[in-house]
């Protein structure tokens, strides 16, 4: 792993969302449970948790933007995600409320740091993004659970393109008027938050969502940038 202290000063922090701000809770499984039971469809949250990530990484393969090119996009995809997961089309109404509640803070929970981590950052004067494939869920649930303020919010569907294409943080970058080069990147996924910095030229810093955001080895970085 290249040296993240060395290289030209960072002027930038940009974090990823899902994985690395916060995490779904209790799980998607048990979530998508809850919310398909209101509608009288009753499955095993267990269950549900184990085909998520199978049909999660299916809809990823065949989709030409994964995670949606636009926000309608982004319905459709998780509409898929959600059949693949029950294993079956559910009605559109069920479908939209499995995907509004992931709009709502109370599904998530924060990844420990994630304050601490965009705090940090700010205390060194240096503006914060996120750079998230995602859609039109994540200002409000950045707001609902009470993470920010953040200079920048670029959702995938805004541009058009996911994470590993640099276009997620290159867009960040403009608003924040730098260059991927000054930026340092927090991302859990070295397939998409890995990649991207690689071929924009960021700096990643891993982020384990089990463990919570390395604050020692950020705060390290910062204090020599
Ligand atoms: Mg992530």
């Amino acid at each position: 792993m290249p040296d993240l202290r060395q290289g030209c000063a960072i002027r930038a922090v940009s974090f990823d969302a899902a994985g690395t701000l916060f995490v779904p809770h209790p799980g998607v499984g048990a979530v998508y449970a809850e919310v398909a039971a209101r509608h009288g469809i009753v499955r095993d949250a267990c269950e549900l948790e184990s085909r998520f990530r199978p049909a999660f990484a299916a809809a990823q393969r065949r989709w030409r933007v994964p995670y949606g090119a636009d926000d309608s996009d982004a319905l459709t995809f998780w509409a898929e995600v959600i059949s693949g997961t029950f294993g079956e089309p559910l009605p559109y109404e069920t479908v939209c409320d499995l995907y509004d509640a992931f709009a709502s803070a109370t599904r998530w929970r924060l990844v420990p740091g994630a304050h601490a981590a965009v705090d940090l950052a700010r205390a060194h004067g240096l503006p914060t993004a996120v750079v998230s494939n995602f859609d039109c869920r994540l200002e409000p649930l950045l707001a609902g659970i009470g993470l920010g303020p953040f200079d920048a919010v670029v959702a995938s569907t805004a541009v058009g393109r996911a994470k590993p294409d640099p276009a997620v943080l290159i867009e960040a970058c403009r608003r924040l008027g730098v260059v991927p080069a000054d930026v340092l990147h927090l991302g859990d996924s070295e397939r998409e938050d890995g990649v991207m910095c690689v071929a924009a030229g960021a700096r990643w810093l891993r982020v384990d969502p089990l463990v919570g955001i390395p604050l020692e080895e950020l705060s390290a970085i910062l204090a020599v940038a």
